[in-house]
């Protein structure tokens, strides 16, 4: 038996009775288990991080992973799920950091690395109930028991595993290298870390500074130059903090250069730049006295703006390797002060004179490697200016700018101070400026792979596909070596050791091998905690030298670890062979877009070097979610919107159907809890109402759907079951193709015509008293159609698919599964797909939508029936289907004639109201004949009377009496359409009259006539 449903419902409350019975039966873990071991959908879990709450952006991944594998577990596949979480790394230092006030590195290095990581490894799981609490509640099922943890031992282990594979292969070294920098993170950052940080339009200063040549360099220029007057390089920078580490200037050999002239208050001065940018940099007021080739410049020297050595610098010069080594007392580097030819000076902005500073651009490190110039560091790495006695010494970079320009422009050594707005880099986690930076870190060589990295993405199906080539496709392209050091302390340790005696070194793969190379074996294996400080204290022996072998201080980059969880999650090689090897690569993975240069990135760039292999097969990539305005949520605007309110609001299905259908994947979407409850009222509300409809005339005409119907189904019917059967066939190939917002939008348009079509049109079916042949059909049919919907919507909305399977199918069909979640996803019957009749059908809605559209021009109700209907087809072969559908279209439109015309003209008459669109063209007859406005007003008062129907509380189906008084000619009407009224209206009788004292009454007025109307239950 069918158990009642209202026609109201609390979506909200409805899923947490769901959530009750999913674990009182464990469904979740059944719909794993059902399904044949040897047919596997892998799934990767890309792990979060659960020190904060989670937001909205991760509900939005978490429904995309999950309506995708709910899917295939329907499809018959068995779908493991392990979760992950993400746990090293910044984000939890940052925390911890915040929480005890630290301002930089060393604060946490006087503290105590020991309980500073105790701390972190606490604060990392901080929200991890509300993790588990949020997944549960929006149905994203997932194995939280069994989840991987990139902190453990086991997967620390596999990640050294990992980089020991690197090791031996040769890929992964150390270099002085310029790197983005943060200076309060104390830390490198990876390409793929800059490339979330960049913000645009940031202001910084844009000086010309002034570089006076040496006395020497000056007689020499002097020899081409007529007369005498102090001579300067003229340099464009938007760093002056940058300055002090000055040790060279760079000019195109090729390009042209002025001497220009301008007075200046001191006396006339002289300016080298760039020829053709003179203007730009001078204005007026310049007289060039001389022109030089770029090449005549090199070699030239000039006086420095600082001399940090002064402060205790030390100078450093590149050795034959391109190493840097620190310059003996006394000893100098091949160039220092000097002017180089370069090939990449811009003679488009600036003053084509590069200001080269080898200690903190990728250019001029690779220009002083190459010329042997003087290295100078007067920053530390917490950003701060090593320059005793100056007014800038201890000075973040960033507050020193304003110093050092006061400062240069009192010696009379700068021309001019603007401001510039660019695009800058800051730190993705802390928002710090990075700095370019030069120091040591570890790299992993995947530039070596390049090639391998381009092919085998173009085995990786992305949703949407222009990710593949754009925006991965260009990183791959545009790839250099990853810098997968971190000069941190919460991180998987780097497991390399190097001699303290003869500087080899030594990668560790395993614990057994750390435990084997130990100086102290016992101590090795008593390790119960391979982080830092603890894995510090095992010192090897070297087997070069025999001297002992620290470990280096570095930590792995925290995107390593969740690059490695697909072997990692496993503890794989050292255990779980066999699982690994049948959930590698996966079949299907999905994050939001910013990934693309994170997680997607890093496992790709390890799958490819480890194992030659591509890591995923399928990919949806999500874009953005912005608020109701198309804005960032962010914070610091308050315009977020916590997950747990519009949960609370509306229920998970409403927040998952929005999320599907409202934007692709690939299209940033706008967000709130308005516009989700607007989703809810389009669609859940449409599907509770067509269902709640079915089971009220299912219960009062006692419907039992084990009972076949025989013979052909009405027109009706078919017309209903073909789209169905199309709507199947169609949402299985959108979702093969990973395309959850065409396949739920196709069941939204299937929902609509189901309720707005089928059942409108079926009413009467429905309400008639005789149980015939008719009557069964159209239950039978509203009721495969339900049944099927609940399992098509079963991935997409599972709570209230559930819902309605429960009472649908459970409480008739005992044998079949216990739960829509364990069905099978449905066959589409293509033999009951009607193409014609679903065209026809079209053609009746849209004919009817028109004639509609005219009677509201015309301001006349759909009540009021009309005598004609004229309809220009858009073509003559069309004729045939309309004469074919007339009585659909008259019934749509409460008309009784329809005829054909060939002519727009034959459409334009004085009684007639006229609607176009697409090529169709219909008119409206309005004249109202005495007969009609009377069937109209019949029609009123039986919408009256059932509007009283459901005032009085009655049944659908309660039989009743009517009693009337009032207006001569409404009750007139009354008699004369008795029939009709009564048949409408359940009633047993129509009583001229007052009502009696029981009855239901209620003053009308129709047509500017008085009418008492008066219900009463007549059983
Ligand atoms: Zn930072
Ligand atoms: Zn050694």
């Amino acid at each position: 038996m069918f158990q009642p449903v209202s026609s109201k419902v609390s979506f909200p409350q409805l899923e947490e009775g769901i959530l009750r019975l999913w674990k009182e039966r464990d469904i979740f873990h059944k719909s794993i288990d059902q399904r044949p071991e040897d047919r596997l959908f892998i799934f990767y879990e890309g792990p979060p991080y659960a020190n904060a709450s989670p937001g909205i952006h991760h509900v939005l991944a978490r429904v995309f992973k999950d309506v995708m594998v709910r899917y295939k577990t329907m499809q018959g596949y068995r779908v493991p799920r392990k979760a992950g979480w993400d746990t090293h790394g910044l984000p939890a230092e940052l925390e911890v950091e915040r929480s005890l006030g630290f301002k930089s590195k060393t604060d946490i290095e006087s503290f105590g690395i020991e309980e500073f990581n105790r701390r972190c490894r606490q604060n990392v799981f901080a929200y991890l109930k509300e993790w588990e609490a949020l997944t549960e509640r929006i149905a994203f099922w997932l194995d939280l028991d069994q989840a991987y943890i990139t902190c453990t031992n086991d997967y620390i282990e596999s990640c050294w595993w990992a980089v020991k594979q690197l090791w031996d292969r040769g890929l992964m070294y150390q270099d002085y290298r310029v790197t983005p920098h943060c200076p309060r993170c104390g830390t490198s950052l990876s390409d793929h870390e800059v490339a979330q940080g960049y913000r645009e339009n940031t202001p910084d200063p844009a000086l010309y500074v002034k570089f006076r040549l040496t006395s020497e360099s000056e007689q020499r220029l002097g020899q081409k130059v007529p007369g005498e007057a102090p001579t300067y390089f003229l340099a464009w920078t938007t760093t002056p903090w940058t300055l002090p580490g000055n040790t060279a200037l760079a000019v195109d050999p090729e390009a042209d250069y002025a001497v220009a002239e301008v007075a200046r208050r001191q006396g006339p001065e002289r300016l080298i730049l760039a020829a053709g940018l003179t203007g730009l940099s001078l204005g007026d007021g310049y007289k060039v006295v001389a022109r030089v080739e770029g090449r005549e410049l090199a070699g030239l020297h000039y006086q420095p703006l600082y001399d940090p050595r002064a402060w205790g610098v030390d100078a450093l010069g590149f050795n034959q390797e391109g190493r840097l080594v620190a310059l003996e007392p006394g000893e100098t580097a091949e160039k220092a002060h000097t002017v180089i030819a370069a090939d990449f000076v811009s003679l488009s902005e600036g003053t084509g004179i590069v200001h080269m500073a080898p200690a903190f651009g990728g250019e001029d490190f690779e220009a002083g490697k190459a010329e042997g110039l003087l290295f100078l560091q007067p920053v530390d790495l917490r950003g701060q200016m090593t320059a005793p006695g100056t007014p800038f010494d201890g000075l973040f970079v960033k507050d020193a700018d304003e110093v050092i320009l006061d400062d240069l422009e009192q010696r009379n050594l700068l021309l001019r101070r603007e401001t510039i707005h660019h695009t800058y880099p800051f730190c993705w986690r802390c928002g710090t400026p990075l700095l370019y930076y030069a120091k040591p870190s570890w790299y992993i060589r995947t530039t070596a792979v390049k090639d391998r990295l381009v092919a085998l993405n173009q085995q990786v199906n992305w949703y949407p596909g222009h990710v593949k080539e754009g925006r991965f496709g260009n990183w791959l392209e545009n790839n250099i070596d990853w810098a997968a050091s971190r000069e941190r302390f919460w991180g998987t340790p780097l497991p390399i050791w190097r001699c303290q005696e003869c500087g080899q070194h030594q990668c560790i793969g395993s614990l057994a091998e750390l435990h084997e190379r130990a100086e102290d074996r016992a101590k090795a294996e008593a390790l119960d905690d391979l982080h830092r400080p603890y894995v510090d204290e095992i010192a090897l022996a070297c087997r070069q030298c025999g001297g002992s072998m620290r470990r280096v201080v570095e930590v792995l980059d925290v995107w390593f670890d969740s690059g490695a969880m697909p072997y990692a999650q496993w503890h794989y090689p050292f255990e779980n062979d066999a699982t690994f090897a049948r959930s590698f690569p996966a079949d299907f993975i999905c994050e939001a877009v910013d990934q693309t240069r994170g997680w997607f990135y890093t496992l790709h760039a390890l799958a490819t070097l480890l194992f030659d292999s591509v890591c995923f097969r399928n990919v949806i990539c999500l874009e953005l979610i912005l608020d109701a305005k198309g804005e960032k949520m962010s914070k610091s605007k308050g315009n977020v919107v916590e997950p747990w309110a519009v949960l609370n609001a509306h229920g998970a299905d409403a927040v998952r159907w929005y999320l599907f259908t409202a934007t692709p994947p690939g299209t940033a979407r706008r967000f709130s809890t308005e516009l989700v409850g607007e989703g809810l009222r389009k669609f859940l509300l449409t599907l509770w109402n067509t269902y709640s409809f079915f089971v009220t005339y299912a219960l009062i005409d006692g419907f039992d759907p084990r009972r076949q119907t025989q013979g052909e189904r009405p027109l009706l019917d078919r017309w209903v079951l073909s789209e169905l059967n199309a709507l199947v066939n169609r949402v299985s190939l959108y979702m093969d193709s990973y395309n959850p917002t065409d396949a739920g939008r196709a069941i939204q348009a299937f929902v609509d015509d189901l309720s707005n079509w089928y059942v409108r049109r079926s009413r009467r079916r429905f309400w008639k008293s005789e149980s015939d042949a008719d009557k069964l059909a159209a239950h039978q049919t509203l009721y495969t159609c339900l049944v099927t919907l609940t399992k098509l919507l079963a991935p997409f909305t599972p709570f209230v698919a559930e819902e309605m399977y429960q009472n649908l199918v459970c409480s008739w069909f005992p044998e079949e599964p216990e739960s829509v979640h364990l069905a099978r996803w449905p066959q589409a019957d293509m033999s009951l797909v009607d193409e014609r009749l679903m065209e026809d059908t079209r053609l009746v809605m849209r004919i009817a939508s028109l004639g509609r559209n005219a009677r509201s021009k015309a301001g006349i109700k759909v009540r009021q029936p009309l005598q004609q209907v004229l309809v220009k087809p858009r073509y003559p072969a069309e004729s045939q289907a309309l004469e074919r559908l007339a009585p659909q279209i008259l019934d749509e439109l409460n008309a009784k004639e329809l005829t054909l015309v060939d002519e727009d003209t034959d459409l334009q008459r004085e009684d007639t109201a006229i609607a176009a669109e697409g090529g169709y063209a219909i008119a409206l007859v309005i004249t109202i004949t005495p007969a009609l406005a009377d069937e109209g007003l019949a029609r009123e008062l039986v919408h009256r009377l059932q509007t009283m129907r459901k005032n009085a509380g009655f049944d659908i189906a309660d039989r009743i009496v009517t009693y009337y008084q009032g207006s001569e000619e409404l009750c007139r009407i009354m008699e004369t359409h008795s029939d009709y009224v009564r048949q409408e209206t359940l009633s047993r009788e129509l009583v001229a009259g007052p009502p009696s004292a029981g009855a239901h009454a209620e003053e009308q007025k129709i047509a500017g006539q008085a009418i008492t109307l008066a219900v009463e239950r007549r059983p």
